[in-house]
């Protein structure tokens, strides 16, 4: 071994989310591991992103943590009221006195994955887990006895088992040749954030709104969602719109006004354009099983249902409870099925998630007319039979069953 090679038995590739839980589960398991992350430690990570967080997914982070899960929901706020308007009229508005259930981890929390990440970092430092930034994964080369890593900082790593969370664009994939498959969305959405400081578990009028046709936005599909510091506004673009002059600050500032009022204007803080891929990587790990992919290194969601990070984030505490089984196996073969496990069981997992959120994307995008005249029939009816109400204030999200096997997380 030269002297600029370093080893460890576990290392993650990727300091998001999915990466910094995969390195407080190993840590948890008592495996040893750093992070190896590409950009730099001052980095802007724009954007609300991952806002509807999951009490599964906070208890896992509990679990692998003490703190980090309630830290979460500590920040975050539960939002009592889902409305819902078509075309102007309200057809659903429900308020839940306790919108969160009894436990002291709700059933979910609203806050900026910026926020969520802050923690993560946090929790990182106590459990003294090294990221080693601006140290790209360059090369991945893999062998029954273990992996051996390049990063752009000039070292090379060796170690047992590499967990590959570095995002949708992920070199890990690459390099163990996995591919990705699937389709996009056909139509764009224009994301924002709107700056509230106000908004916070207390502020009066927390609701989760969605307006189909919404008369303010040219008959567009309106989503307005509250979180800790603000408000996220979804806008759901037409076949021929053009997404970049749609998100422009001149057109943003034109729909706040109308949508959410002229006060609103000069607080938008964050807006993007997105066609949604719906893909899934062909396989979630090495011939040799020795790496495995977890997050948007493994499969790309369309955000309605908010299973993206919500299942990379069990897709990392299931690779590294494979990883500690495997580390303490004593004989090959179990090291290996352990392994393989985690992908069968991931892999299942991420094609469910795919299925659910299709089935909110093609809802949405709305162009089977059966969906477009139960649309209108619902909302028709929704004055007389509240549940014709309720389904239009349900089905953007998709469905809600998790995936059919066993994992540490709702999905
Ligand atoms: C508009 C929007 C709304 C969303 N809403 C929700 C929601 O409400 N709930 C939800 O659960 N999910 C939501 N998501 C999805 C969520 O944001 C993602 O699932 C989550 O960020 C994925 O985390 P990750 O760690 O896998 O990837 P990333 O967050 O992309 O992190 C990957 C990391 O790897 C690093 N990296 C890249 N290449 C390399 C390399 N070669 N070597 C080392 N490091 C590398 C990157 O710099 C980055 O730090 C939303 C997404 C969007 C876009």
């Amino acid at each position: 071994m030269s002297s600029d090679t370093t080893e460890k038995p576990a290392l993650v590739a990727g300091a998001g989310p999915v990466g910094m839980t995969a390195a407080l589960a190993l840590h948890a398991r008592g495996v040893d591991t750093a992070i190896l992350e590409a950009e730099p430690e001052d980095r802007d990570r724009d954007g609300s992103r991952a806002i509807y967080i999951h009490g599964a997914t906070c208890r896992i982070l509990e679990r692998i943590h003490p703190g980090l899960g309630k830290a979460l929901v500590d920040d975050g706020l539960v939002w009592p009221t889902r409305r819902t308007m078509f075309r102007g009229k309200e057809v659903f508005n429900r308020t839940y006195d306790s919108p969160g259930g009894s436990g002291d981890i709700p059933h979910f929390t609203s806050l900026p994955q910026v926020v969520t990440e802050q923690h993560m970092l946090d929790a990182l430092d106590e459990a003294g887990i090294e990221i080693h930034w601006e140290a790209a994964v360059e090369t991945v080369d893999s062998s029954p006895d273990g992996v051996t890593v390049e990063t752009s900082d000039g070292r090379t790593w060796e170690t047992e088992y590499l967990i590959g969370a570095d995002g949708g664009g992920s070199t890990v994939r690459k390099e163990i040749g996995a591919e990705f498959s699937g389709e996009q969305s056909e139509n764009a959405f224009i994301i924002a954030d709107i700056r509230d400081d106000q908004v916070d578990e207390d502020f009066e009028g927390l609701e989760r709104l969605f307006h189909y046709d919404a008369p303010e936005a040219d008959g567009r599909n309106v989503l307005l969602v509250p979180f800790t510091g603000g408000w996220r506004l979804d806008i759901q673009c037409y076949d021929d719109d053009d997404p970049e002059e749609m998100a422009s600050e001149e057109t943003m500032r034109e729909f706040v006004r109308d949508i959410m009022g002229e006060e609103y204007t000069d607080k938008l803080e964050w807006i993007s354009s997105y066609f949604f891929l719906q893909v899934q990587a062909d396989t979630f790990v090495d011939e040799h099983r020795r790496v495995l992919l977890a997050g948007e290194a493994a499969h790309l969601l369309a955000p309605f249902g908010a299973r993206g990070m919500n299942s990379g984030v069990p897709d990392a505490d299931e690779a590294a409870s494979a990883i500690a089984v495997a580390l303490d196996a004593r004989t090959e073969a179990v090291a290996h099925d352990e392994v393989e496990l985690f992908a069968a069981r991931r892999e299942k997992a991420a094609e469910f998630n795919i299925g659910a959120a299709g089935q909110a994307l093609e809802y949405l995008q709305g162009e089977d007319p059966v969906t477009v005249l139960r649309k209108e029939v619902a909302a028709e009816l929704a004055d007389s039979f509240e549940a014709a109400g309720e389904w239009l204030d349900d089905a953007p999200y998709g469905p809600h069953e998790a995936p059919p096997i066993v994992s540490s997380g709702n999905y």
